[in-house]
């Protein structure tokens, strides 16, 4: 059991589809991006099912580290190069945009996910703290955006760790209960009108006639529009599209209570906190005073034997003085990543949408993507097609060689961590 489902809001139980149905949105997927699509389509009037192969949040919105980051998980001046000036700034804005989004959905939904602003992001390597700082500079510069630059003793008190060469505080960042949130979302959903019907695996989804249809084993629904929302398990509806995005796990764990007092310490502002490194740690103090440390990737199916060993290395290279403190809740999950980082937008057909690939990024980017999933199949498409103007390659080496090749790649950045 992960801490998320020991401490979430109960959720009610969900009955798997019977049946055949007709509806004019079928969404496939109940985490972030699915719910929200969800609850936008049932808003705008459309009748709207959302199947979910396990129950709502069992994917990466019910196990993330629940940090709400500010941008795109690509920086401005990457964007900037990339894109120009003027398409960096529409991603900018809609970056903007999927925090106050979140932040709008729990106020107006009253989710009680406990969200808490700030974010803390913190230089690993001596060489990256200038590099940060000069990265605030440009989002004060050329996008009006503050924060505030802490030198390396000012970091050591806002984090009680000496690891760190400086550090920014992002007011605009935050973190929440991931998987509050998500149910949270889904009962929103359903209030709004949308059915959810958890244990419903989709095995197929084909046009038919006036849109397209799903098939399950249990019934089929026939829709207008269909939007997949599976992220890591795209692949298995459309593996053109899934072949754009790669899952590598990441892990987290979480200490026993460390008092109220002592939790404060670690992190006085409250705020989340992710560093620099390829395979980023990233961490918080959780309601009841724990430290919830996301560390550690692996980029093959298999997990580490031990979890709470694999864990506890990252939280003890950071926070030596947690090493007494035991490891109550280790759980991993599937992080879908593309090669550019940025997210895959698109549509199969006329009748069929998807966006995937948030690339660690989700908790803000997959919920707006659901907005922009609605929208898109209401035919509005300005925001949507930001994100599916970017060209996306697939994975080389075809479905057998795809995982190892990414292993193989992956590895050596991690490995570079440690040089
Ligand atoms: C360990 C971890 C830590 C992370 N930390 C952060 C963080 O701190 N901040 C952040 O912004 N992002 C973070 N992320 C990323 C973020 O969680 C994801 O980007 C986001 O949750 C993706 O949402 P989604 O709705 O696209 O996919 P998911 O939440 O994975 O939902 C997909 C759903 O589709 C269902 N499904 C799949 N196939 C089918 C099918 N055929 N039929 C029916 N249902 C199907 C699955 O069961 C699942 O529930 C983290 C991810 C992980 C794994």
């Amino acid at each position: 059991m992960t801490w998320y489902e020991a401490t979430a809001r109960p959720a009610p139980h969900r009955p798997p589809l019977a049946g055949d149905l007709a509806a004019d949105v079928c969404v496939v997927g109940g985490g972030y991006a699915g719910l929200s699509a969800a609850l936008h389509c049932a808003q705008a009037g459309l009748k709207t099912v959302l199947l979910e192969a396990a129950a709502v949040g069992a994917g990466a919105s019910g196990r993330n580290g629940g940090q709400i980051h500010s941008g795109q998980r690509q920086d401005q001046d990457w964007l900037e190069k990339r894109f120009g000036a003027d398409e960096a700034r529409r991603f900018w804005a809609l970056a903007e945009e999927a925090k106050a989004l979140v932040r709008r959905l729990i106020a107006d939904h009253a989710i009680d996910c406990d969200l808490k602003d700030g974010l803390i992001h913190a230089a690993w390597k001596p060489r990256e703290a200038p590099a940060l700082e000069a990265h605030a500079a440009h989002m004060r510069a050329v996008y009006g955006y503050e924060t505030t630059w802490l030198d390396r003793a000012e970091t050591a008190r806002w984090i009680a760790s000496t690891r760190y060469h400086g550090a920014v505080f992002d007011p605009g960042g935050g973190h929440l209960h991931a998987l509050s949130y998500a149910r949270g979302l889904a009962a929103a959903a359903e209030r709004a009108g949308a059915a959810i019907h958890e244990a419903t695996r989709a095995l197929a989804v084909a046009p038919a006639p006036g849109g397209a249809a799903v098939r399950t084993a249990s019934g089929t629904v026939t829709a207008q529009h269909v939007i997949l929302a599976c992220d890591t398990w795209l692949g298995d509806l459309d593996p053109a599209a899934g072949a754009r995005a790669l899952p590598i796990n990441s892990f987290i764990g979480v200490t026993a209570p460390l008092g109220e007092a002592a939790a404060r310490a670690l992190i006085p502002s409250g705020a989340a906190v992710a560093d620099t490194k390829f395979a980023v740690d990233y961490y918080r103090v959780t309601a009841d005073h724990r430290l919830l440390f996301g560390g550690g990737e692996t980029y093959t199916a298999r997990y580490p034997r031990d979890l709470k060993a694999f864990v506890a290395r990252p939280i003890h290279r950071v926070f030596p003085q947690l090493k007494d403190v035991a490891i109550d809740y280790a759980w991993g999950g599937p992080v879908g990543v593309t090669i550019s980082r940025m997210p895959h937008f698109g549509w199969n057909g006329p009748s069929i949408l998807f966006a995937h690939g948030f690339s660690g990024q989700g908790v803000a980017t997959a919920t707006l993507a659901g907005q922009l999933l609605a929208e898109a199949a209401r035919g509005t498409l300005e925001r949507f097609d930001v994100f599916a103007r970017v060209k996306h390659r697939a994975f080389p080496g075809g479905r057998l060689l795809r995982a190892p090749l990414l292993a193989l790649g992956m590895a050596w950045y991690a490995l570079k961590d440690r040089l």
